[in-house]
């Protein structure tokens, strides 16, 4: 079997999207699956529809083709402001996307209106994160001209919390979206179909909020994929935490009687080197390296310590029985490990529990392709 590799448990990941649909729902809050980390992966994409997400969305517009190529037909959303230079694209594969940039809004109208479309805007809510997003203030002006559009309609506003500063939403900011929403329709009646709260982070304000008031869609990602919530990296209850898996393999074994002195040349690979405990006396070296993931995002599996990592090797230390040449390694990866390594050329990616035969049949929302699922569609 081709290693390195990932294996990927779709079960789990229907799972874990089905147990957050059946917590959400009651509170009348859709689930928008998250595909970045997984360079949208169709059968991945898949997994989530079938476990209950209503939609999809991405960041990059090369994602959305490839779930397009692969015969996803559901609504998907570009997440990220579309770039004035894809604006074509973004209406050709997109329903929506998300803007916070009135001169993208028109650019992405004129293309609509050449294609004979109307493109669902999303308008982004600067509400602490410090990322993209309108200021509230402005809010209620910009939204006035995206309805005077022709080629675009206002589909709602959204937020985003704990990105780039990983500060956790409060219910206080989630009730002040909700008012900006109320604001927005104003006299014009119910026009926002969206009201978006935010990611993974606003989790544990969804399941312990009694009252989500306005808020009627998360977008889930690493909550999803990995199980957890994404501020405090604790497990969902209830989640499966496995669904992925990194597999490599020990390309030499050796026994070293110490480590080599350190001489750190470069602070930045410092922390890559981490003195082995007393007792790991075997050296194994993986095929696997810091061009392929994000070394530190690995967790190590029972009995072995990371000892370092170069661009195309990972040393570690084992106090275990001697694995030999050829044996495999599997380890656990975090968001940034498996974000990196999904987008690895010289990782193979493959699928366990895979139900798209019957999946496809049922669900008129997906078209059945013979090459869906495969790595070279990226
Ligand atoms: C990445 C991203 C998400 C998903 O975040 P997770 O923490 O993976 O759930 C949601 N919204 C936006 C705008 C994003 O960029």
């Amino acid at each position: 079997m081709s290693c390195p590799r990932i294996e990927v448990d779709l079960g789990k990941i229907r799972r874990n999207t089905h147990t957050l649909a059946r917590r959400l729902s009651p509170h009348g809050i859709d689930i928008t699956g998250i595909i970045k980390a997984v360079c949208g992966h169709p059968a991945i994409a898949r997994a989530m529809l079938d476990g209950g997400a209503v939609a999809l969305a991405d960041a990059r517009i090369s994602n959305v083709r490839r779930l397009r190529q692969a015969g996803i037909i559901c609504p998907v959303t570009l997440i990220r402001t579309p770039m004035l230079s894809q604006a074509d694209q973004v209406v050709q594969f997109c329903e929506a996307s998300y803007n916070t940039e009135l001169v993208i809004i028109a650019a992405l109208a004129s293309a609509a209106i050449r294609k004979g479309r109307v493109h669902g805007i999303i308008l982004m809510v600067e509400m602490g994160d410090q990322r993209d997003g309108i200021l509230p203030e402005n809010l209620a002006d910009i939204a006035q001209q995206v309805m005077k559009m022709p080629g675009v309609a206002l589909q709602g506003i959204g937020a985003n919390f704990a990105c780039l500063s990983g500060v956790a939403p409060t219910a206080a900011q989630m009730v002040a979206l909700g008012t900006l929403a109320n604001e927005i329709e104003g006299g014009c009646g119910p026009i926002l179909k969206t009201v978006s709260g935010g990611n993974s982070a606003n989790l544990p304000w969804a399941f312990k909020e009694q009252f989500t008031g306005r808020i009627n869609d998360l977008r889930l990602g690493e909550a999803i994929l990995l199980g957890v919530e994404p501020v405090s990296g604790d497990p969902i209850h209830g989640m499966h935490t496995d669904a992925f898996t990194l597999i490599t393999e020990v390309i030499e074994t050796s026994e070293k009687p110490a480590p080599l002195p350190i001489a750190i040349v470069d602070p930045a690979l410092a922390r890559f080197r981490i003195a082995p405990p007393s007792g790991a006396s075997t050296r194994l070296i993986l095929a696997i390296g810091r061009q392929d993931t994000d070394i530190l995002g690995l967790s190590m599996p029972a009995g072995c310590t990371l000892l370092g990592a170069t661009s195309d090797h990972l040393v570690i230390g084992a106090n275990q029985g001697m694995l030999k040449v050829g044996s495999e390694v599997r380890f656990h990866m975090n968001y940034n490990a498996l974000m990196h390594a999904m987008a690895a050329p010289d990782i193979e990616v493959r699928l366990i529990n895979d139900r798209q035969r019957q999946t496809t049949a049922r669900d008129p929302r997906l078209v059945r392709t013979p090459d869906a699922g495969v790595r070279s569609l990226a």
